[in-house]
């Protein structure tokens, strides 16, 4: 969390407000929130903002020269855009980590919670900038062929293949529950005991669920920026995430889930699994090293 079509959401509006405008100013509010050494935050001040770039969950402006500003927003960091140009960086409230001031605006970075796990890195070099990619492939581009391949290079939950950064790029909790299912997969299928027609139909659904989703986030929030809670892995139009006990949008049955340690991943025994219930805490027990812990 943030998932791709959250990130998608922001770089779009990002690129409204600041390609083009100048750094006027950049403040660290947390020095732990910068996770590089050189070039310095302050060397990207006076350059104008060349592009906007989404590398997985990470949000990436781009500057001349190849100079890049990473954002990770991990679990809690948000964006908030406050417009007109403002000096007053305490405009972002307490739980600021930092704040770009550009000719028109001013960004924060804010990050609820007492783990902070947000991070700013100023990068030089296409190479270096690759060093933040974790190498998961491109879900909204990738071949049929290119997918099945990526699932069934291991054999691990669907689940965990869907949500690692490493094979696949941008999807976490909600939307893999979101995705497996539309495809009618159980999140606990061995990726690589899945059949030719269920890798064709996960694919597609993959495609089709966050599509829908990117399109659907910015129509909700054309031109207008998100606030920290519009950013949220619970949304109402959601088929099975977040909603365990309410009834599937397909066949009505309640909405089932598995809990590992502080997540849960929800899905339709109906659709997803022959009506069979996935027993939860032995389930647990049993897939350990198997689920998704971190949502890179
Ligand atoms: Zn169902």
């Amino acid at each position: 969390m943030p998932e791709l079509p959250d990130v998608e959401l922001y770089i779009g509006l990002l690129r409204e407000k600041l390609v083009g405008r100048t750094l006027t100013g950049i403040k660290l509010f947390n020095p732990f929130v910068l996770r590089s050494v050189s070039p310095k935050p302050l060397d990207l001040v006076g350059l104008a903002v060349v592009g906007l770039r989404r590398i997985g969950k990470r949000v990436v402006i781009e500057f001349p020269e190849e100079r890049f500003l990473v954002i990770h927003l991990m679990i809690a960091g948000r964006f908030r855009w406050v417009e007109g140009g403002s000096e007053d960086v305490r405009l972002g409230g307490k739980i600021s980590m930092a704040a770009m001031t550009f000719e028109n605006g001013a960004l924060f970075l804010t990050e609820a919670g007492t783990k902070k796990r947000a991070s700013i890195a100023v990068v030089q070099g296409e190479s270096a900038l690759s060093e933040h990619d974790p190498g998961g492939i491109d879900v909204l581009n990738c071949s049929l062929e290119q997918f099945g391949k990526a699932l069934l290079a291991e054999s691990q939950t669907v689940k965990k293949r869907l949500t690692d950064p490493h094979v696949f790029s941008g999807i976490g909790n909600a939307y893999s529950d979101e995705i497996l299912h539309a495809a009618r997969i159980s999140p606990v299928r061995r990726s690589n005991s899945l059949t030719p027609e269920e890798i064709k139909r996960l694919h597609s659904a993959m495609g089709c669920v966050l599509r829908d989703w990117v399109d659907r986030l910015q129509r909700q929030f054309a031109g207008k920026f998100p606030g920290a809670g519009d950013i949220t892995a619970f949304r109402p139009e959601f088929a099975v995430h977040g909603k365990f006990g309410r009834p599937c949008p397909v066949c009505g049955r309640p909405v089932q889930r598995i809990c590992y340690a502080d997540n849960e991943s929800n899905y339709c025994a109906q659709c997803q699994n022959d009506g069979r219930i996935l027993a939860d805490r032995a389930l647990s027990r049993l897939l350990k090293d198997d689920w998704p812990r971190s949502f890179d």
